[in-house]
C-alpha cells in the first residue's frame, strides 16, 4: 500500500493551493489576448470559451473511434488493426474534439496553467460526447502518479469525471491506482507507449467490479495505450464492459501518408 499516504497528502495540498491560484485576476484572455474587462475565475474570453467543433472524420474504427483517412485499415466489421488483434482492452471510446487548436490550449491552461474552474466547462462538453442511452455502474477517472499529482495540485481526469458522473447521477470513484511512475508518453512510438504503461495500473484492494459496466475518464487520448492499461486492470477486477471517454483525442491522420493506413492504428 506504499503511496496511499502521499496520495492523500497530494490531494490535501491541491485543495489548499487551488483557491490562492483563483485570486489572480488577469486582464486579458489567456488564449487570444483580448482584454477581459472583468474579474473572472476563468481567464478566457467568451468567444474562446465556445465549445469547439466535435472531431469529424469520414472513417472511424467502429470500436476505438480512431479516425482514418480512408477505409483501408478497417476490416469488414469496421475495426482497426489494434482492435482486430485484441490489443485494446476497452470496448468503446468516445471523445469530444480533436487535440489541437483552441481545445488543446484550453486543456493546457486547465492542466498546466492551474485554472481548475475550467474543469467544469470542459467536463460538461465531454459529457455531451456520450450517446444518451448508455448507462454505467461506475465512473472512474484515470489516476495520476501521486508525485505528479502533488506537483500539479490536482488530477485533471478527476475534475472532469465529476461533471461526467453528474450526468449519470453518480459520483466518480477513484478505483484505480498507478502502481509505478511511468515515463512521459510524448515522443514515444505506439509500441513503446504500450510497454511504458503496461501493468502500471491496478484496482484498489478489495474492489470487485464483477459483471459491471465501467466508464473510464481521461483528458486526452493519444494512442490509447494508457486507456488500454487501465481497462485491462478494470477487467481483471471483473468489469464486463469498459468504455473510455476523453475530452480530446489526438488526430494523427495528417501525419500519416494515405497508403500507410494499415499500420496507422
Ligand atoms: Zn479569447
Ligand atoms: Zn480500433
Amino acid at each position: 500500500m506504499a503511496g496511499a499516504l502521499p496520495q492523500r497528502l497530494a490531494g490535501i495540498a491541491g485543495e489548499i493551493v487551488a483557491p490562492l491560484v483563483w485570486l489572480v485576476f488577469p486582464d486579458e484572455c489567456r488564449i487570444c489576448g483580448e482584454p477581459l474587462g472583468k474579474a473572472t475565475r476563468i481567464p478566457v474570453c467568451g468567444s474562446c470559451l465556445r465549445p469547439p467543433e466535435p472531431l469529424s472524420a469520414d472513417y472511424f474504427c467502429a470500436c476505438c473511434r480512431t479516425p482514418f483517412l480512408n477505409r483501408a485499415p478497417l476490416d469488414e466489421q469496421g475495426r482497426c488493426r489494434l482492435c482486430r488483434l485484441g490489443l485494446r482492452a476497452f470496448d468503446a471510446a468516445y471523445s469530444w474534439g480533436a487535440y489541437e487548436g483552441r481545445l488543446r490550449e484550453l486543456i493546457h491552461l486547465f492542466k498546466y496553467g492551474g485554472v481548475r474552474p475550467l474543469g467544469k466547462v470542459l467536463g460538461e462538453w465531454m459529457a455531451l460526447a456520450m450517446p444518451r442511452e448508455l448507462s454505467f455502474d461506475r465512473i472512474v477517472p484515470t489516476p495520476l502518479h501521486w508525485r505528479r499529482r502533488l506537483r500539479r495540485g490536482f488530477n485533471q481526469a478527476e475534475l472532469l469525471a465529476r461533471q461526467v458522473a453528474r450526468r449519470f447521477g453518480k459520483k466518480p470513484e477513484g478505483l484505480l491506482r498507478r502502481v509505478r511512475a511511468t515515463a512521459v508518453q510524448a515522443g514515444l512510438s505506439h509500441s513503446a507507449r504500450r510497454a511504458n504503461v503496461a501493468g502500471a495500473f491496478r484496482t484498489r484492494k478489495g474492489i470487485s467490479l464483477e459483471g459491471q459496466r465501467v466508464l473510464l475518464v481521461d483528458d486526452v487520448m493519444t494512442t490509447g495505450a494508457t486507456a488500454t492499461a487501465c481497462a485491462r486492470a478494470l477487467k481483471q477486477a471483473g468489469a464486463r464492459y469498459v468504455a473510455v471517454l476523453t475530452l480530446a483525442r489526438a488526430d494523427r491522420r495528417p501525419l500519416l501518408p494515405a497508403t500507410a493506413g494499415k499500420e496507422a492504428a
